[in-house]
């Protein structure tokens, strides 16, 4: 099985309910060779009844013993990964947080629209589709260029991900500048996009027109050269790893889609189970 490369903790993620003994169970019943074990790093957060960050030593401490439970278990290799959010005024905390450990993969993500976590904010929903796509793709490419230490872009399709509208998903088409804009921050600077299937779960949750990512999206970046792609649950519980990975392979393939990665060592490596859906 492909390796998931996004997921959380409960110990160090405060919205996740799995273990990591969950994860490597789950993981090793599905059998993936590895997976990229990626908790949350909102610096910042301005929900202030949530924490959203842990202790960067702590994580270091703790998973070498995670590592071993694996291996005791005979379960999937654990990359050490952080998917670590983003907002205008971090940029220098992020590049210490990035170097802070010996992460195999650096997820940036941005989970905020104008000021307020997307899972909370009522003013997506007053928009029209367009102009929340065109916002939060743009902040996306901002993002991009911004900041340098980071391997893997989280979730663009995040702005639809709690809207409830049939209609709610991302096209190219939306804002063809601002896709534009992102793909050339990833792609000159060899960043990966991540697609992330906890997005495709809400879409079929909610019930939407359309369930996979916009294929226009996925042609786009190849064209422009994106050769980087990352597939990630984004599971906060274990019933969620890997899940909707054979279809959206399967989909990324009929697109063209060559080659799918996962990191270790801040480095991208293709990873061969993809070759199982060519
Ligand atoms: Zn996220
Ligand atoms: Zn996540």
């Amino acid at each position: 099985m492909l390796t998931d490369t996004h997921m959380h903790t409960k110990i160090f993620s405060s919205d996740a309910v799995q273990t990591p003994e969950q994860i490597i169970k789950t993981a090793a019943g599905l059998k993936m060779a590895r997976v990229t074990v990626t908790d949350h790093y909102d610096m910042d957060y301005p929900h202030k009844d949530e924490i959203m960050e842990f202790d960067l030593e702590e994580y270091g401490k703790t998973f070498p013993l995670w590592r071993d439970l694996s291996a005791k278990l005979n379960g999937p290799e654990l990359l050490m990964g952080i998917e670590i959010g983003w907002q205008p005024h971090l940029g220098d905390r992020i590049r210490k947080a990035a170097a802070a450990l010996p992460f195999d993969s650096v997820i940036l993500s941005n989970h905020l629209f104008r000021g307020t976590d997307i899972y909370y904010s009522t003013e997506t929903g007053l928009l029209s589709r367009k102009e929340r796509n065109r916002e939060y793709i743009g902040t996306l490419a901002k993002m991009c260029r911004q900041i340098d230490d980071f391997d893997i872009a989280a979730h663009y399709d995040y702005i639809n991900r709690y809207i409830e509208d049939k209609d709610s998903a991302v096209f190219y088409s939306d804002c063809p500048e601002q896709f534009d804009d992102f793909f050339d921050a990833l792609i000159s600077r060899n960043k990966a996009l991540e697609i992330n299937t906890s997005s495709i779960e809400a879409q079929i949750r909610k019930g939407a027109d359309y369930i996979m990512p916009d294929p226009d999206i996925i042609r786009r970046y190849i064209a422009m050269g994106g050769k980087l792609f990352t597939i990630g649950s984004d599971a906060h519980d274990c019933s969620s790893i890997g899940r909707h990975f054979e279809r959206t392979a399967r989909y990324l393939r009929s697109l063209g889609v060559p080659e799918l990665f996962y990191y270790k060592n801040r480095m991208p490596v293709s990873d061969t189970e993809y070759s199982a859906f060519f």
